[in-house]
């Protein structure tokens, strides 16, 4: 008899029906003879619902008061799926983040979880029942105030809880079969990976592949939970996300494939600073007025000044969502920094290729330039990191990018389309 920690996403629950159907698939868990955590995310689009409502109410919503309206999308799929479960003659009790033991820093809106305090939720298990948990939440450690972990955040709290009981295994169900080499929603062909390495998956899941959130991926990594992502409607194997190497009878120690696939993402936005003083500093006091503001960046690029005029341009990525904050701190700063004028572009997609085996092959960035220009796609900024390259793209032209660049380095399924089971893609 092992633990499992089982993770059903927004699509997975977004109406009775379908909660009823993932409590089948929990109570015949549990009849199997496993001990049981599931780790649930709000119904449907909820999450979406009530950040749109906030924002009807007051454009700068104050994070604390954010925080606790979200988990509230938690709280009713939690105690809904405990009905459905214990309907169906299993024991099952719901829990909210705090109730779980889970601690949090207080960083509103992406707290991290510093501690997972377990025991109600061992002592449920002792007790023969399943332990429904809500995800995305925690609370912070002195001052009781609730938190929220960052979209997508129910993955982490699934992996935090897996490590924190030692399971053996954490299942994220999803509405696709498990991760594949391109979002199945823009690629069709795209094939499903019967399994990748923990790095690989931080490079896809930080260049905005949201199968899994980056920071579930950074913690399984660190704790080395294995993660299996699967489809709640099908009852396919999926993706195994583990360094162990692959020991199938027969077929030994596989070579890794020199890509993991391509990664997509429309949620950052472009800053250019035009005319920067090309001497030593300049760089530095711009990017410490953006760290000021607590803006995270992503790319930069920087040009060689002209030389009649020692001026130069910077241009970075961030989050489309700090894009208000930032641009206010660099306009305050104008004098202090000198620069003629900034704009600001959110009409901008970023597409990158991920794979483990680029360190050794030449030649990728190559192809992958010449697929965007066969596509006819410009690009506008390029970051390579030992195993990824991204360029940055018009958000018109993203899709397209993507669906070159795939077939460009092989990647399409020979076996027909991928299933999308669910979800709305928001
Ligand atoms: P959940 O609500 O279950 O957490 P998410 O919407 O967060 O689901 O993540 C699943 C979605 O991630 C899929 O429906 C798919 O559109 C998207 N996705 C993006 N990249 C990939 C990828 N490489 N493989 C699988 N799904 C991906
Ligand atoms: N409900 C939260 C969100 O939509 C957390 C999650 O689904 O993982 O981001
Ligand atoms: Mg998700």
């Amino acid at each position: 008899m092992g633990l499992i920690v089982q993770k059903y996403g927004g699509s997975s629950v977004a109406d009775a029906q379908s909660i009823k159907r993932v409590a089948k698939r929990i109570a015949e868990a549990r009849r199997a003879g496993d001990d049981v955590v599931v780790v649930v995310s709000a119904m449907g689009d909820t999450t979406d619902e009530l950040i749109d409502l906030a924002n009807d109410i007051t454009p700068l919503p104050p994070s604390r008061e954010m925080d606790i309206l979200l988990t509230a999308g938690e709280r009713i799929s939690m105690s809904l799926l405990a009905m459905a479960i214990a309907n169906l003659g299993v024991d099952a009790q719901s829990f909210t983040g705090q109730q779980a033991g889970v601690i949090t820093d207080d960083v509103h809106g992406r707290a991290r979880i510093l501690d997972v305090k377990a025991t109600r939720i061992r002592e449920v298990l002792d007790a023969g029942s399943v332990a429904i948990v809500a995800g995305f939440q925690g609370v912070t450690e002195h001052t009781n105030d609730v938190t929220t972990l960052g979209r997508g955040g129910s993955d982490t709290t699934a992996v935090a809880l897996a490590a924190g009981l030692d399971a053996d295994v954490c299942e994220i169900y999803t509405d696709v079969d498990g991760v594949f080499t391109a979002d199945p929603r823009i690629v069709p062909t795209a094939r499903k990976l019967d399994r990748i390495t923990y790095e690989e998956m931080l490079d896809m899941a930080a260049s905005g592949a949201k199968v899994l959130m980056l920071r579930c991926v950074e913690y399984a990594r660190r704790t080395q939970v294995p993660i299996h992502v699967r489809s709640s409607f099908s009852g396919h194997t999926g993706t195994l996300v583990t360094d162990e190497p692959l020991d199938r009878e027969g077929e030994g120690q596989m070579e890794q494939p020199i890509i993991a696939g391509v990664a997509h993402d429309r949620s950052e936005a472009k800053i250019t600073l035009i005319g920067v003083a090309d001497v030593p500093g300049s760089a530095a006091r711009v990017f410490e007025v953006v760290a000021a503001a607590g803006v995270n960046i992503d790319m930069i690029v920087q040009n060689v000044s002209a030389a009649q005029t020692g001026l130069t341009d910077i241009s970075f990525t961030l989050p489309a969502e700090d894009g208000k904050k930032a641009t206010a701190a660099l306009r305050e700063a104008q004098e202090t920094l000198g620069h003629a004028e900034l704009q600001y572009d959110d009409a901008i997609g970023k597409v990158s290729l991920v794979g483990a085996g680029m360190k050794s092959h030449p030649g990728i960035s190559a192809k992958l330039f010449g697929a965007l220009r066969d596509a006819g796609i410009n690009i506008e900024m390029i970051s390579t990191s030992e195993i990824r390259v991204s360029v940055v793209t018009r958000a018109d032209q993203l899709d397209d990018a993507v669906r070159a660049i795939h077939s460009a380095f092989g990647l399409d399924s020979a076996d027909g389309e991928a299933v999308v089971y669910g979800g709305s893609g928001r």
